[in-house]
C-alpha cells in the first residue's frame, strides 16, 4: 500500500483524517475541523501538510483551514462554488474531477443533501471513501439544505462503490445511530452484529471507523430504503424509496 491513513478526534465528535503518500510524502487532511489536533497528528508522524480536501462548508469541517494554510502553505481544495462560503480555496472541484495528493488519486463525487455543496472523496486504488456528513456508519447526515430525494440519490452513489471499500465518515455518531436503527430494523442480523462490535469498541474507547462498505450495505437502514421489508416496517408498502428514506430521516431527527 502506498498510502497511510491516520484517524483522530477533533472538536467533540468530529473525525480528523490524514492520508499520506509514502512515495512522495504528500499528506492531505480531509477537512479541517480545528488546526491543533491536525498539527499534533502531523508532528507525531513527521509529516508535512501539502493539501486540505474540504467536503462542505460547515464550520466544524473548515474551522482550521486558515491557520493550517498559513502554517504549511498547503493547497486547499473545496467543492465548486454553488452556495459556498468557504475561504482560502486554491482549487474548486466538481463531480468526476480527480485530485492528486502526491501520487494518490482522489476522485470527487458530488453528494449533496446535507448541504448543497457536499462532496465525497474516493481513493479507488486505496479502496477508501471519505464521505464526511453524507454517509455515517449505520446512519447518514441530516438533510439541511437539500431534499430527501437528493440525499437518497447521493447515498445511492456511495452504495454503488464496492463492498471492500472502507468508509471514513465525518463524525463518531455510530453508537447513537445503532440505537436508532435497532428501533426500525430490529431483526437485521448484520445490524445486531455491528451493534455488538460498536459496544465493544466504545467500551475500549476506540473509534468505530473505518467500517466496510459491504457491512454498511447490509446493516445501515438508510442504505436500504428501497427494500420492501423496510418500507413494510414503516407501514409504507409500495412507497417510493426516497419517501421511505425521508420517513427514516424524520424519525431519526425526532429520536
Ligand atoms: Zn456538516
Amino acid at each position: 500500500m502506498a498510502a497511510e491513513i491516520r484517524t483522530f478526534t477533533c472538536l467533540n465528535d468530529n473525525f480528523g483524517y490524514l492520508i499520506h503518500d509514502v512515495e512522495t510524502k504528500a499528506t492531505a487532511s480531509i477537512d479541517a475541523p480545528e488546526a491543533g489536533p491536525i498539527i499534533k497528528a502531523l508532528e507525531r508522524e513527521g509529516w508535512q501538510l501539502t493539501d486540505i480536501l474540504i467536503t462542505h462548508h460547515h464550520g466544524d469541517h473548515v474551522g482550521g483551514v486558515a491557520e493550517l494554510k498559513q502554517k504549511f502553505n498547503c493547497r486547499v481544495v473545496a467543492p465548486h462554488d454553488k452556495t459556498t462560503k468557504i475561504a482560502n480555496v486554491d482549487l474548486r472541484v466538481a463531480n468526476g474531477d480527480v485530485v492528486k495528493v502526491g501520487t494518490l488519486l482522489g476522485r470527487v463525487l458530488e453528494t449533496p443533501g446535507h448541504t448543497l455543496d457536499h462532496v465525497s472523496y474516493v481513493f479507488d486504488t486505496e479502496k477508501t471513501l471519505f464521505a464526511a456528513d453524507t454517509l455515517f456508519s449505520i446512519g447518514c447526515g441530516r438533510v439541511f439544505e437539500g431534499t430527501y430525494p437528493m440525499m437518497w440519490d447521493s447515498l445511492l452513489k456511495l452504495r454503488a462503490l464496492p463492498d471492500d471499500f472502507k468508509l471514513y465518515c465525518g463524525h463518531e455518531y455510530t453508537a447513537s445511530n445503532v440505537k436508532f436503527a435497532l428501533t426500525v430494523d430490529p431483526d437485521n442480523a448484520a445490524l445486531q452484529a455491528r451493534a455488538a462490535e460498536v459496544a465493544r469498541l466504545r467500551a475500549e474507547n476506540k473509534p468505530t471507523i473505518p467500517s466496510l462498505l459491504g457491512d454498511e450495505k447490509r446493516a445501515n437502514v438508510f442504505l436500504r430504503a428501497d427494500e420492501p421489508a423496510v418500507a413494510a416496517r414503516l407501514h409504507m408498502k409500495g412507497a417510493d424509496a426516497a419517501a421511505v428514506f425521508g420517513e427514516l430521516r424524520e424519525r431519526k431527527n425526532k429520536s
